[in-house]
């Protein structure tokens, strides 16, 4: 499958990571949007929020525990940060393996769009 996330999680596509467990990996988005910007992801491939069904909503649970664990290794557990999923093309998503963007380190837009 041609897929960027799965190649990065096959170890096929470089990538610097700051968190991996069973279920998740997560490493630095190539262009940062914040002074934190990290890349969460289940190493299942899964397209995008439209395909979270009863029988793999479980990955959310993990992919939520290890958004906190890597809020703090990256220090924005206190400051606070912005947690982000794009589903389908009219809300930006560009690669289509489920991810969520952990944004911190600055300030926040007060915009949402
Ligand atoms: P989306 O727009 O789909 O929500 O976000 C995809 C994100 O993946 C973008 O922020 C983009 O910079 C990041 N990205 C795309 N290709 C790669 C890659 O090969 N390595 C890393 N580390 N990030 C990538
Ligand atoms: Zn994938």
């Amino acid at each position: 499958m041609d897929c960027i996330f799965c190649k990065i999680v096959k170890g096929e596509i470089p990538s610097t990571k700051v968190y991996e467990n069973d279920r998740v990996l997560a490493f630095k988005d190539i262009h940062p949007q914040a002074p934190v910007h990290i890349i969460v992801i289940p190493k299942e491939h899964i397209p995008d929020a439209e395909h979270i069904n009863s029988e793999n909503a479980s990955i959310l649970a993990d992919i939520f525990l290890a958004i906190k664990e890597i809020a703090k290794l990256t220090g924005v557990n206190e400051s606070g940060y912005r947690i982000i999923n794009n589903c389908g093309k009219a809300a930006g998503q560009t690669v289509f393996h489920l991810h969520f963007h952990l944004l911190g380190g600055k300030s926040m837009s007060d915009s949402m769009v």
